[in-house]
Protein backbone atom coordinates (compact mmCIF):
# COMPACT_ATOMS: atom_id res chain seq x y z
CA UNK A 1 0.00 0.00 0.00
CA UNK A 2 1.11 3.50 -0.48
CA UNK A 3 2.56 5.36 2.06
CA UNK A 4 0.34 8.21 2.30
CA UNK A 5 -2.86 6.19 1.85
CA UNK A 6 -1.87 4.18 4.80
CA UNK A 7 -1.18 7.57 6.36
CA UNK A 8 -4.00 8.38 6.05
CA UNK A 9 -6.06 5.18 6.92
CA UNK A 10 -4.24 5.38 10.12
CA UNK A 11 -5.45 9.21 10.88
CA UNK A 12 -9.18 8.22 10.03
CA UNK A 13 -8.78 5.30 12.49
CA UNK A 14 -7.51 7.95 15.32
CA UNK A 15 -10.36 10.42 14.01
CA UNK A 16 -13.11 7.75 14.72
CA UNK A 17 -14.79 9.40 17.77
CA UNK A 18 -14.81 12.56 16.23
CA UNK A 19 -16.39 11.16 12.81
CA UNK A 20 -18.58 9.21 14.35
CA UNK A 21 -20.11 12.65 16.94
CA UNK A 22 -19.65 14.57 13.61
CA UNK A 23 -22.29 12.02 11.83
CA UNK A 24 -24.32 12.07 15.03
CA UNK A 25 -24.54 15.46 14.97
CA UNK A 26 -25.19 16.13 11.35
CA UNK A 27 -28.27 13.21 12.03
CA UNK A 28 -29.85 15.45 15.12
CA UNK A 29 -31.20 18.67 14.89
CA UNK A 30 -28.16 20.15 15.18
CA UNK A 31 -27.19 23.58 13.68
CA UNK A 32 -24.66 23.71 11.41
CA UNK A 33 -22.96 26.58 13.31
CA UNK A 34 -23.20 24.59 16.21
CA UNK A 35 -21.47 21.20 14.23
CA UNK A 36 -18.92 23.37 12.90
CA UNK A 37 -18.02 24.41 16.25
CA UNK A 38 -17.96 21.32 18.06
CA UNK A 39 -16.29 19.57 15.53
CA UNK A 40 -13.27 22.33 14.90
CA UNK A 41 -12.83 22.76 18.62
CA UNK A 42 -12.62 18.89 19.25
CA UNK A 43 -10.33 18.38 15.92
CA UNK A 44 -8.22 21.06 17.06
CA UNK A 45 -7.47 19.48 20.46
CA UNK A 46 -7.31 15.84 18.74
CA UNK A 47 -4.58 16.90 16.36
CA UNK A 48 -3.03 19.11 18.83
CA UNK A 49 -2.28 15.76 21.29
CA UNK A 50 -1.62 14.10 18.13
CA UNK A 51 0.79 16.27 16.77
CA UNK A 52 2.44 16.01 20.17
CA UNK A 53 2.27 12.53 20.00
CA UNK A 54 3.89 11.58 17.03
CA UNK A 55 6.17 14.65 17.35
CA UNK A 56 8.31 13.44 20.09
CA UNK A 57 10.69 11.01 20.12
CA UNK A 58 10.49 10.64 24.17
CA UNK A 59 8.73 8.39 25.77
CA UNK A 60 8.08 9.79 29.09
CA UNK A 61 6.52 12.20 26.90
CA UNK A 62 4.77 10.56 24.57
CA UNK A 63 3.26 8.19 28.17
CA UNK A 64 2.37 11.45 29.54
CA UNK A 65 0.16 12.26 26.20
CA UNK A 66 -1.29 8.65 25.32
CA UNK A 67 -3.17 8.66 28.94
CA UNK A 68 -4.22 12.71 27.70
CA UNK A 69 -5.11 11.38 24.51
CA UNK A 70 -7.30 8.64 26.32
CA UNK A 71 -8.33 10.69 28.45
CA UNK A 72 -9.81 13.00 25.55
CA UNK A 73 -11.42 10.00 23.19
CA UNK A 74 -13.44 9.32 27.02
CA UNK A 75 -14.86 12.36 27.28
CA UNK A 76 -15.07 12.81 23.83
CA UNK A 77 -17.44 9.16 24.05
CA UNK A 78 -19.06 10.41 26.96
CA UNK A 79 -20.04 13.24 24.88
CA UNK A 80 -21.16 10.95 22.10
CA UNK A 81 -23.30 8.98 24.43
CA UNK A 82 -25.52 11.64 25.91
CA UNK A 83 -26.07 13.10 22.56
CA UNK A 84 -27.27 9.55 21.05
CA UNK A 85 -29.01 8.80 24.16
CA UNK A 86 -30.90 12.12 24.62
CA UNK A 87 -30.31 13.99 21.27
CA UNK A 88 -28.78 16.70 23.78
CA UNK A 89 -24.92 17.93 24.36
CA UNK A 90 -23.53 18.38 28.01
CA UNK A 91 -25.15 21.34 29.59
CA UNK A 92 -26.02 23.13 32.31
CA UNK A 93 -29.54 21.04 33.35
CA UNK A 94 -27.12 17.81 32.85
CA UNK A 95 -24.59 19.09 34.75
CA UNK A 96 -26.48 19.96 37.55
CA UNK A 97 -28.28 16.81 37.59
CA UNK A 98 -24.83 14.96 37.68
CA UNK A 99 -23.43 16.97 40.52
CA UNK A 100 -26.87 15.97 42.49
CA UNK A 101 -26.21 12.16 41.50
CA UNK A 102 -24.99 9.54 44.22
CA UNK A 103 -22.55 7.03 43.29
CA UNK A 104 -25.96 4.15 43.47
CA UNK A 105 -27.84 6.17 40.97
CA UNK A 106 -24.69 6.47 38.45
CA UNK A 107 -24.51 2.54 38.67
CA UNK A 108 -27.79 1.98 38.07
CA UNK A 109 -27.81 4.44 35.36
CA UNK A 110 -24.95 2.92 33.77
CA UNK A 111 -26.83 -0.49 34.34
CA UNK A 112 -29.75 0.82 32.14
CA UNK A 113 -27.89 2.52 29.32
CA UNK A 114 -24.62 1.05 28.89
CA UNK A 115 -24.25 -2.10 26.99
CA UNK A 116 -21.31 -4.75 27.75
CA UNK A 117 -20.24 -4.70 23.65
CA UNK A 118 -19.85 -0.71 24.15
CA UNK A 119 -17.55 -1.43 26.73
CA UNK A 120 -15.60 -3.90 24.43
CA UNK A 121 -15.55 -2.00 21.47
CA UNK A 122 -13.69 1.35 23.49
CA UNK A 123 -10.94 -1.05 25.23
CA UNK A 124 -10.62 -2.93 21.83
CA UNK A 125 -10.12 0.28 20.30
CA UNK A 126 -7.94 2.30 22.74
CA UNK A 127 -5.28 -0.64 22.74
CA UNK A 128 -5.23 -0.36 18.91
CA UNK A 129 -4.46 3.42 19.70
CA UNK A 130 -1.79 3.02 21.61
CA UNK A 131 -0.14 0.33 19.37
CA UNK A 132 -0.09 3.15 17.01
CA UNK A 133 1.23 5.76 18.60
CA UNK A 134 4.18 3.66 19.87
CA UNK A 135 5.08 1.86 16.68
CA UNK A 136 3.19 3.84 13.68
CA UNK A 137 5.34 6.57 11.74
CA UNK A 138 3.79 9.03 9.50
CA UNK A 139 5.70 10.17 6.40
CA UNK A 140 5.43 13.68 7.13
CA UNK A 141 7.42 13.16 10.48
CA UNK A 142 10.47 13.73 8.92
CA UNK A 143 9.68 17.24 7.85
CA UNK A 144 9.80 18.30 11.71
CA UNK A 145 8.06 21.16 10.48
CA UNK A 146 5.02 19.91 10.01
CA UNK A 147 4.09 18.57 13.33
CA UNK A 148 5.27 22.08 14.97
CA UNK A 149 2.84 24.50 12.48
CA UNK A 150 -0.01 21.73 12.97
CA UNK A 151 0.59 22.25 17.31
CA UNK A 152 0.08 26.35 16.50
CA UNK A 153 -2.57 25.92 14.16
CA UNK A 154 -4.53 23.85 16.47
CA UNK A 155 -3.65 26.07 19.44
CA UNK A 156 -5.47 28.88 17.37
CA UNK A 157 -8.53 27.18 16.49
CA UNK A 158 -8.97 25.54 19.90
CA UNK A 159 -8.71 29.02 21.36
CA UNK A 160 -11.10 30.23 19.33
CA UNK A 161 -13.90 28.13 20.26
CA UNK A 162 -12.79 27.22 23.59
CA UNK A 163 -16.14 27.96 24.96
CA UNK A 164 -17.05 24.37 23.15
CA UNK A 165 -15.21 22.77 25.91
CA UNK A 166 -16.99 20.04 28.28
CA UNK A 167 -14.09 19.77 30.61
CA UNK A 168 -14.32 24.38 30.81
CA UNK A 169 -18.09 24.07 31.16
CA UNK A 170 -18.28 21.42 33.93
CA UNK A 171 -16.12 23.67 36.11
CA UNK A 172 -17.53 27.12 35.30
CA UNK A 173 -20.61 24.84 36.04
CA UNK A 174 -19.58 23.19 39.30
CA UNK A 175 -18.01 26.59 41.06
CA UNK A 176 -21.93 28.41 39.58
CA UNK A 177 -23.76 25.41 41.64
CA UNK A 178 -21.90 25.30 44.88
CA UNK A 179 -22.42 29.34 44.72
CA UNK A 180 -25.86 28.65 44.32
CA UNK A 181 -26.59 26.27 46.67
CA UNK A 182 -24.77 27.60 49.30
CA UNK A 183 -26.00 31.15 48.59
CA UNK A 184 -29.51 29.57 48.51
CA UNK A 185 -29.13 27.18 51.54
CA UNK A 186 -28.23 30.37 53.56
CA UNK A 187 -32.50 31.14 53.15
CA UNK A 188 -34.63 27.95 52.26
CA UNK A 189 -32.88 26.08 55.75
CA UNK A 190 -34.43 28.34 57.84
CA UNK A 191 -37.59 27.22 59.97
CA UNK A 192 -39.27 30.47 58.45
CA UNK A 193 -39.02 32.65 55.56
CA UNK A 194 -39.33 36.55 56.44
CA UNK A 195 -41.16 37.38 53.25
CA UNK A 196 -44.32 35.54 54.56
CA UNK A 197 -46.53 38.12 56.39
CA UNK A 198 -49.51 37.10 58.57
CA UNK A 199 -49.42 33.64 58.38
CA UNK A 200 -52.49 31.74 60.25
CA UNK A 201 -54.29 28.31 60.14
CA UNK A 202 -57.66 28.41 62.98
CA UNK A 203 -57.05 24.29 62.97
CA UNK A 204 -56.86 22.38 66.09
CA UNK A 205 -56.13 19.34 65.14
CA UNK A 206 -55.18 18.25 61.35
CA UNK A 207 -53.18 15.20 59.82
CA UNK A 208 -51.96 16.42 56.34
CA UNK A 209 -50.33 14.06 54.13
CA UNK A 210 -48.07 15.56 50.86
CA UNK A 211 -46.44 12.75 48.82
CA UNK A 212 -44.50 13.69 46.36
CA UNK A 213 -44.00 10.70 44.02
CA UNK A 214 -41.49 9.96 41.42
CA UNK A 215 -40.97 9.88 37.67
CA UNK A 216 -44.38 8.50 37.60
CA UNK A 217 -46.13 9.12 34.63
CA UNK A 218 -49.81 9.74 34.53
CA UNK A 219 -49.86 8.30 30.75
CA UNK A 220 -49.17 5.37 32.44
CA UNK A 221 -51.60 4.88 35.29
CA UNK A 222 -54.37 2.85 34.93
CA UNK A 223 -56.89 5.43 36.50
CA UNK A 224 -55.98 7.98 34.14
CA UNK A 225 -57.04 5.83 31.40
CA UNK A 226 -54.40 3.88 30.47
CA UNK A 227 -54.91 0.65 28.49
CA UNK A 228 -53.32 -1.61 31.61
CA UNK A 229 -54.83 -1.77 34.89
CA UNK A 230 -51.75 -0.30 36.31
CA UNK A 231 -53.77 1.29 39.62
CA UNK A 232 -55.90 -1.41 40.90
CA UNK A 233 -55.70 -0.29 44.45
CA UNK A 234 -56.27 3.48 44.04
CA UNK A 235 -59.22 2.50 41.65
CA UNK A 236 -60.76 0.69 44.15
CA UNK A 237 -60.83 4.01 46.37
CA UNK A 238 -62.10 6.28 43.13
CA UNK A 239 -65.07 7.56 44.45
CA UNK A 240 -62.70 8.58 47.64
CA UNK A 241 -60.23 10.62 45.06
CA UNK A 242 -60.22 13.77 43.28
CA UNK A 243 -58.17 13.11 39.70
CA UNK A 244 -56.77 16.21 38.13
CA UNK A 245 -56.41 15.42 34.98
CA UNK A 246 -54.05 18.26 32.98
CA UNK A 247 -51.59 18.91 35.74
CA UNK A 248 -47.99 19.29 34.33
CA UNK A 249 -44.30 19.69 36.36
CA UNK A 250 -42.24 22.62 35.71
CA UNK A 251 -39.31 20.32 34.11
CA UNK A 252 -38.40 16.95 33.58
CA UNK A 253 -35.66 16.50 35.82
CA UNK A 254 -36.36 15.90 39.88
CA UNK A 255 -34.09 18.68 41.57
CA UNK A 256 -34.77 21.48 38.91
CA UNK A 257 -38.67 20.64 38.87
CA UNK A 258 -39.03 20.33 42.76
CA UNK A 259 -37.02 23.81 43.02
CA UNK A 260 -40.16 25.20 41.88
CA UNK A 261 -42.77 22.85 43.15
CA UNK A 262 -41.24 23.65 46.80
CA UNK A 263 -41.18 27.74 46.50
CA UNK A 264 -42.17 30.44 45.33
CA UNK A 265 -39.64 30.47 42.15
CA UNK A 266 -41.20 30.08 39.16
CA UNK A 267 -40.70 30.09 35.29
CA UNK A 268 -40.28 33.75 34.78
CA UNK A 269 -38.61 33.94 38.02
CA UNK A 270 -36.81 31.56 39.12
CA UNK A 271 -35.00 33.70 41.46
CA UNK A 272 -37.93 33.93 44.07
CA UNK A 273 -37.11 29.81 45.51
CA UNK A 274 -35.36 31.96 48.06
CA UNK A 275 -37.83 33.75 49.39
CA UNK A 276 -40.21 31.13 50.59
CA UNK A 277 -41.09 27.59 50.49
CA UNK A 278 -43.78 24.90 51.29
CA UNK A 279 -42.23 23.49 54.10
CA UNK A 280 -41.47 27.17 55.86
CA UNK A 281 -45.08 28.41 55.23
CA UNK A 282 -46.39 24.97 57.30
CA UNK A 283 -44.01 25.70 60.02
CA UNK A 284 -45.48 29.48 60.33
CA UNK A 285 -48.77 28.32 60.21
CA UNK A 286 -48.39 25.95 63.44
CA UNK A 287 -47.83 22.75 61.97
CA UNK A 288 -45.16 20.23 63.02
CA UNK A 289 -43.87 19.21 59.84
CA UNK A 290 -42.19 15.85 58.74
CA UNK A 291 -39.82 14.34 56.29
CA UNK A 292 -39.83 11.11 55.56
CA UNK A 293 -37.42 10.28 52.64
CA UNK A 294 -36.78 7.12 50.95
CA UNK A 295 -34.49 9.17 48.57
CA UNK A 296 -30.72 9.64 48.76
CA UNK A 297 -29.68 12.82 50.69
CA UNK A 298 -26.27 13.22 49.43
CA UNK A 299 -25.39 13.25 45.54
CA UNK A 300 -21.86 14.65 44.98
CA UNK A 301 -23.27 17.46 47.12
CA UNK A 302 -26.29 17.92 49.67
CA UNK A 303 -28.90 17.82 46.89
CA UNK A 304 -30.99 20.72 46.84
CA UNK A 305 -33.73 18.76 47.73
CA UNK A 306 -32.32 17.66 50.73
CA UNK A 307 -31.93 20.99 51.58
CA UNK A 308 -35.19 22.18 51.15
CA UNK A 309 -36.07 19.80 53.49
CA UNK A 310 -33.94 20.98 56.38
CA UNK A 311 -36.74 23.25 57.11
CA UNK A 312 -39.09 20.38 58.21
CA UNK A 313 -38.87 19.87 61.90
CA UNK A 314 -37.98 16.58 61.25
CA UNK A 315 -36.29 14.89 58.86
CA UNK A 316 -35.67 11.23 58.16
CA UNK A 317 -34.25 9.45 55.42
CA UNK A 318 -34.73 5.94 55.59
CA UNK A 319 -31.35 5.05 53.12
CA UNK A 320 -29.00 7.04 55.61
CA UNK A 321 -30.46 4.39 58.61
CA UNK A 322 -30.76 1.38 56.51
CA UNK A 323 -27.74 0.86 54.57
CA UNK A 324 -28.66 -1.69 51.84
CA UNK A 325 -28.93 0.16 48.22
CA UNK A 326 -32.50 -0.83 47.03
CA UNK A 327 -35.30 -0.26 49.40
CA UNK A 328 -38.75 -0.37 48.39
CA UNK A 329 -40.97 2.46 49.12
CA UNK A 330 -42.85 0.26 52.21
CA UNK A 331 -39.84 0.75 54.17
CA UNK A 332 -41.80 3.93 54.95
CA UNK A 333 -44.72 2.38 56.34
CA UNK A 334 -43.93 2.23 59.62
CA UNK A 335 -42.01 5.87 59.48
CA UNK A 336 -45.29 7.03 58.89
CA UNK A 337 -47.33 5.07 61.32
CA UNK A 338 -44.56 6.12 64.17
CA UNK A 339 -45.31 9.65 62.73
CA UNK A 340 -49.13 9.36 62.95
CA UNK A 341 -49.04 8.27 66.65
CA UNK A 342 -46.43 11.07 67.55
CA UNK A 343 -48.14 13.96 70.30
CA UNK A 344 -48.60 17.45 67.97
CA UNK A 345 -52.00 17.53 67.35
CA UNK A 346 -51.52 19.34 64.13
CA UNK A 347 -49.08 17.35 61.39
CA UNK A 348 -47.66 17.90 58.17
CA UNK A 349 -45.94 14.91 56.64
CA UNK A 350 -43.83 14.80 53.25
CA UNK A 351 -42.80 11.47 51.93
CA UNK A 352 -40.73 11.83 49.54
CA UNK A 353 -40.64 8.28 47.50
CA UNK A 354 -38.36 6.49 45.46
CA UNK A 355 -41.30 5.99 43.34
CA UNK A 356 -40.51 4.57 39.45
CA UNK A 357 -37.39 6.00 39.46
CA UNK A 358 -35.41 5.07 35.96
CA UNK A 359 -34.08 1.27 37.58
CA UNK A 360 -37.80 -0.19 36.84
CA UNK A 361 -36.75 -3.37 37.75
CA UNK A 362 -35.38 -2.34 41.08
CA UNK A 363 -38.62 -0.37 42.12
CA UNK A 364 -40.96 -3.36 42.99
CA UNK A 365 -41.44 -6.71 44.64
CA UNK A 366 -40.74 -9.84 42.52
CA UNK A 367 -44.41 -11.00 43.48
CA UNK A 368 -45.37 -7.06 41.83
CA UNK A 369 -43.94 -8.58 38.69
CA UNK A 370 -47.53 -8.69 37.38
CA UNK A 371 -47.79 -7.44 33.42
CA UNK A 372 -45.24 -10.07 31.57
CA UNK A 373 -47.23 -10.43 28.36
CA UNK A 374 -46.27 -7.48 24.90
CA UNK A 375 -47.33 -4.23 25.18
CA UNK A 376 -48.65 -2.09 23.01
CA UNK A 377 -46.37 0.65 21.56
CA UNK A 378 -45.22 1.77 17.97
CA UNK A 379 -41.46 1.26 19.10
CA UNK A 380 -41.12 -2.43 18.97
CA UNK A 381 -38.43 -3.93 20.06
CA UNK A 382 -37.84 -6.93 22.66
CA UNK A 383 -35.88 -4.50 24.75
CA UNK A 384 -38.98 -2.08 24.62
CA UNK A 385 -41.40 -4.70 25.55
CA UNK A 386 -39.30 -5.56 29.14
CA UNK A 387 -38.57 -1.77 29.88
CA UNK A 388 -42.51 -1.35 29.44
CA UNK A 389 -43.29 -4.13 31.51
CA UNK A 390 -41.06 -3.30 33.89
CA UNK A 391 -42.42 0.60 34.11
CA UNK A 392 -46.30 -0.29 34.66
CA UNK A 393 -44.99 -3.12 37.35
CA UNK A 394 -43.29 -0.49 38.87
CA UNK A 395 -46.53 2.05 38.60
CA UNK A 396 -48.66 -0.87 39.98
CA UNK A 397 -46.47 -0.86 43.28
CA UNK A 398 -46.18 2.69 43.77
CA UNK A 399 -50.44 2.22 43.33
CA UNK A 400 -50.16 -0.16 46.14
CA UNK A 401 -47.90 2.48 48.15
CA UNK A 402 -50.09 5.24 47.45
CA UNK A 403 -53.35 3.71 48.57
CA UNK A 404 -51.67 2.07 51.83
CA UNK A 405 -50.82 5.53 52.50
CA UNK A 406 -54.05 6.63 52.33
CA UNK A 407 -55.70 4.22 54.00
CA UNK A 408 -53.73 4.66 57.06
CA UNK A 409 -54.65 8.20 56.64
CA UNK A 410 -58.48 7.54 56.50
CA UNK A 411 -58.11 4.85 59.36
CA UNK A 412 -57.53 7.96 62.11
CA UNK A 413 -61.11 9.62 61.53
CA UNK A 414 -59.66 12.90 61.55
CA UNK A 415 -59.49 16.12 59.93
CA UNK A 416 -57.17 15.08 57.38
CA UNK A 417 -56.36 15.42 53.38
CA UNK A 418 -53.76 13.33 51.34
CA UNK A 419 -52.44 14.94 48.09
CA UNK A 420 -49.97 12.73 45.73
CA UNK A 421 -48.24 14.02 42.49
CA UNK A 422 -45.01 13.01 40.97
CA UNK A 423 -41.83 15.26 40.30
CA UNK A 424 -41.98 14.67 36.60
CA UNK A 425 -43.33 11.57 34.27
CA UNK A 426 -41.05 9.45 32.22
CA UNK A 427 -41.40 8.60 28.44
CA UNK A 428 -41.29 5.29 28.31
CA UNK A 429 -41.70 3.84 24.69
CA UNK A 430 -44.90 6.20 24.61
CA UNK A 431 -43.19 9.80 22.25
CA UNK A 432 -40.34 8.94 21.86
CA UNK A 433 -38.27 5.61 21.48
CA UNK A 434 -36.29 5.35 24.59
CA UNK A 435 -37.09 5.52 28.45
CA UNK A 436 -36.44 8.14 31.00
CA UNK A 437 -36.44 11.43 31.15
CA UNK A 438 -34.22 14.47 29.79
CA UNK A 439 -35.40 17.97 28.77
CA UNK A 440 -33.51 17.66 25.94
CA UNK A 441 -36.17 15.40 24.65
CA UNK A 442 -39.24 16.56 26.82
CA UNK A 443 -41.92 15.10 25.65
CA UNK A 444 -45.24 15.40 26.87
CA UNK A 445 -45.06 12.37 28.59
CA UNK A 446 -41.57 13.68 30.75
CA UNK A 447 -44.57 16.62 32.03
CA UNK A 448 -47.55 14.69 32.48
CA UNK A 449 -47.96 13.93 36.12
CA UNK A 450 -50.62 12.48 38.31
CA UNK A 451 -52.29 14.75 40.95
CA UNK A 452 -54.20 13.05 43.25
CA UNK A 453 -56.02 14.44 46.33
CA UNK A 454 -57.96 12.48 48.94
CA UNK A 455 -60.49 13.54 51.58
CA UNK A 456 -61.31 12.59 54.81
CA UNK A 457 -65.01 13.18 56.04
CA UNK A 458 -63.93 15.54 58.86
CA UNK A 459 -62.22 17.57 56.76
CA UNK A 460 -65.40 17.97 53.73
CA UNK A 461 -67.70 19.15 57.15
CA UNK A 462 -65.30 21.66 57.44
CA UNK A 463 -65.49 22.99 54.42
CA UNK A 464 -68.77 22.62 53.02
CA UNK A 465 -68.62 24.87 50.42
CA UNK A 466 -65.40 22.69 48.56
CA UNK A 467 -66.23 22.21 45.42
CA UNK A 468 -63.49 20.23 43.15
CA UNK A 469 -65.40 18.29 40.59
CA UNK A 470 -65.91 21.48 38.44
CA UNK A 471 -62.05 22.15 38.76
CA UNK A 472 -60.63 18.47 37.63
CA UNK A 473 -59.98 19.67 34.15
CA UNK A 474 -57.78 22.82 34.97
CA UNK A 475 -54.51 23.15 32.84
CA UNK A 476 -52.02 23.32 36.02
CA UNK A 477 -48.54 23.46 36.22
CA UNK A 478 -46.75 22.57 39.60
CA UNK A 479 -44.06 25.57 39.77
CA UNK A 480 -47.49 27.07 41.33
CA UNK A 481 -48.11 24.20 44.00
CA UNK A 482 -47.11 26.43 47.12
CA UNK A 483 -50.80 28.26 46.62
CA UNK A 484 -52.89 25.33 45.71
CA UNK A 485 -50.97 23.52 49.14
CA UNK A 486 -51.24 26.46 51.42
CA UNK A 487 -55.23 26.74 49.60
CA UNK A 488 -56.07 23.06 50.71
CA UNK A 489 -53.97 23.23 53.81
CA UNK A 490 -56.16 26.42 54.56
CA UNK A 491 -53.26 28.54 55.47
CA UNK A 492 -53.74 32.51 54.99
CA UNK A 493 -50.92 34.99 54.09
CA UNK A 494 -50.45 38.04 52.78
CA UNK A 495 -48.55 37.01 49.59
CA UNK A 496 -51.53 34.39 48.88
CA UNK A 497 -52.74 34.59 44.82
CA UNK A 498 -55.79 32.65 44.87
CA UNK A 499 -55.30 32.87 40.95
CA UNK A 500 -52.39 30.63 40.94
CA UNK A 501 -54.46 27.75 43.49
CA UNK A 502 -56.10 24.77 41.31
CA UNK A 503 -58.67 24.24 43.80
CA UNK A 504 -59.55 28.15 44.20
CA UNK A 505 -62.74 29.82 42.92
CA UNK A 506 -60.61 32.91 41.62
CA UNK A 507 -58.09 30.47 39.90
CA UNK A 508 -57.23 31.84 36.02
CA UNK A 509 -55.32 30.00 33.45
CA UNK A 510 -51.91 30.99 32.68
CA UNK A 511 -49.55 30.09 29.94
CA UNK A 512 -47.50 27.04 30.88
CA UNK A 513 -43.84 27.76 29.80
CA UNK A 514 -41.40 24.71 29.61
CA UNK A 515 -38.77 26.35 27.56
CA UNK A 516 -38.14 29.83 26.63
CA UNK A 517 -40.64 30.65 24.14
CA UNK A 518 -42.35 27.32 24.35
CA UNK A 519 -45.50 26.92 25.79
CA UNK A 520 -46.59 23.68 26.79
CA UNK A 521 -50.25 23.84 25.57
CA UNK A 522 -49.33 25.30 22.58
CA UNK A 523 -46.68 23.03 21.29
CA UNK A 524 -47.75 19.72 19.01
ZN1 LIG B 1 -37.30 12.81 39.43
Amino acid sequence: MKAYLKDLLTLLFLCLPLLIYLILMSMYDVTLKTTAKEFLFNGAMLMLLLSVLFATTNRIVKFIFSIILLCFYSLLLIQVGVLYTFYNFIDKAVLYTLFETNFNEVKGFIDSYFKWYYGVSVFVYFYIVVRIIFSYRFTLEKYKIVPLLLIFACIGVGYRFFERSVLLLSTNTYVEYQDYTSQLSKKITHKESTYFTNVENDENEALYVVIIGESSSRRNMGIYDYYRDTNPKLSQLKDELYLFNDVISPRTHTILSLDRVFSLGDFHNPELNELGTIFQLANQAGFTTYWLSNQEPLGLNETLVSLYAKATHHQNFVTKTNKSSHKLDEVLFPLLDEVIQEKPSKKMIFLHLKGTHIFYWDAYPSHFSFFNDQPKTKFESEEAFQIINAYDNAIRYNDFVVSEIIKKIRSKNTNSYVVYFSDHGDDVFQDNNSFGHHEGIGTNAMYEVPFIVWLSEEYKQNSLDLNFQNKLNRKYTLEDFIYSFSDLSRIRFDQFQPIKSIFNEQFIYKKRMVSPGVNYDERN
